[in-house]
């Protein structure tokens, strides 16, 4: 018998046993009806140095060609560029959308290069969370822009980790299921590879980042998973070429002067792992972690910075609301007051600086007018002097002229 009891015999719920057909079996294919007509969004983020082989990647992966900006190395920061596709298997709809870094590694300031890949993943949280506090959700056909996955590129170098690495790492795993790979696989020989991935793990512990684990708690997926997480970090290799074997198969394949390295086969590489991980075994695993452990955190400090607490709900809710639309008032109210006493204070000091200024202006005008006063009683005490002359100068012309002898 299997250990682990089932709900009805944990609870004492008795059993029904059913008489007839009911339909409760159906609801399997109910959910997988579902699923198809409504199709499932699926983000996924890739994160790694200009030329670290992420598009061709990402080519490989969903097996069609991707259009993608070539990237300035001269960018001052990393840009976040998307791209959203459909892709249809069978009867399953995938809502695709792929962001990829540019110019990651290309700067100086390693934490800022981080924070913006951080802050990407933070705004796609608080726009989920923006519906969700909406009166009017309407969540079902919310465009979830949340990342599910994120493939981090390592650089094949054999000598671990960079700080660029360790510093973006840190900070991703907090906040997305990280994924590391080591891009370019087909440069490193094999012995090389498997000492490098035990060089990079224990790295990561040694850094505290905690990197995605494949679920192993579902008994359906836990043995395929504990094998994939044994691969951590996959060694990837990807083309956009074909070549035609000698058996007249066609394969993805990346081809040397000495043979070639085929993407799908796994004595070459890790990258169908990859594959089965990330999009056949884990796709629901990713999105459900996501939602439920990553952006719980995220919603639970915003709510928090928001003043509410837990039990908040209904008239809760609203009151909670009412508090810090009233705590916005008073806060608004004190700024006003504090602004008028200070326009009020700029006010009366200019008024007196002019009252200053106005009265040295009467003080200067009245100088003036004295000077000019002065100058103007002298000019004519001097005219008067000059008259007096021409007079008396004229009275002497006149007498010697009448032949008198002119006075002394
Ligand atoms: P991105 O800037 O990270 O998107 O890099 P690209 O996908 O544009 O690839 C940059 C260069 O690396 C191209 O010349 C690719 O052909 C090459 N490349 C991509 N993947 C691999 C790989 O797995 N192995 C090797 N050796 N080269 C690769």
């Amino acid at each position: 018998k299997s250990p682990v009891k089932s709900s009805h015999e944990t609870k004492n719920i008795p059993v029904l046993k059913l008489n007839g057909f009911v339909g409760f079996d159906s609801l399997p294919y109910q959910l997988v009806k579902k699923c198809q007509s409504q199709g499932f969004q699926f983000n996924l983020l890739c994160v790694g140095e200009t030329g670290m082989g992420k598009t061709t990647l990402i080519e490989s992966l969903f097996n069609s060609k991707v259009e993608s900006q070539p990237c300035n190395s001269e960018l001052k920061t990393v840009e976040l560029r998307t791209q959203t596709t459909e892709v249809t298997e069978g009867n399953v709809r995938v809502k695709l959308r792929i962001v990829e870094t540019a110019g990651f590694g290309d700067q100086l300031d390693k934490e800022k290069s981080a924070k913006v890949i951080a802050d990407y993943i933070n705004t796609q949280f608080e726009s989920y969370l923006k519906e969700e506090l909406k009166i009017r959700r309407c969540l079902a056909y919310y465009d979830d822009t949340r990342i599910h996955a994120c493939l981090y590129f390592i650089s094949p170098t054999g000598h671990g980790l960079k700080a660029l690495d360790v510093v973006t790492m840190r900070e991703l795993a907090k906040r997305v299921n990280v994924i590391p790979v080591i891009a370019k696989a087909d440069t490193t020989c094999k012995d090389e590879l498997s000492r490098f991935k035990q060089k990079i793990i224990s790295e990561l512990k040694a850094n505290n980042i905690e990197i995605y684990q494949f679920p192993t708690d579902d008994e359906t997926v836990r043995k395929e998973n504990s094998a994939l997480n044994t691969l951590i970090p996959f060694a990837v290799v990807g083309s956009t070429d074909f070549v035609t074997k000698e058996d007249g198969k066609t394969v993805r394949a990346r081809r040397y002067p000495w043979g070639i390295v085929e993407v799908e086969n796994e004595e070459h590489c890790d990258f169908v792992k990859l594959r089965e991980a990330l999009l056949r075994i884990n796709v629901d695993a990713l999105r459900e972690r996501t939602h439920n452990v990553l952006y719980e955190v995220y919603r639970r400090d915003r709510l928090r910075e928001m003043n509410m607490k837990d039990g908040d709900c209904g008239a809760k809710m609203m009151e909670a609301f009412q508090q810090r639309e009233q705590e916005f008032k008073t806060e608004m109210e004190c700024r006003e007051k504090e602004f008028e006493k200070q326009f009020i204070e700029r006010v009366n000091l200019k008024e007196e600086e002019l009252k200053r200024r106005e009265e040295l202006l009467g003080i200067r005008h009245k100088d003036i007018e004295e000077k000019f006063q002065d100058e103007f009683r002298k000019l004519e005490s001097h005219i008067n002097t000059l008259l007096e002359e021409k007079a008396r100068l004229e009275g002497r012309l006149t007498e010697r002229g009448n032949g008198k002898k002119p006075r002394k």
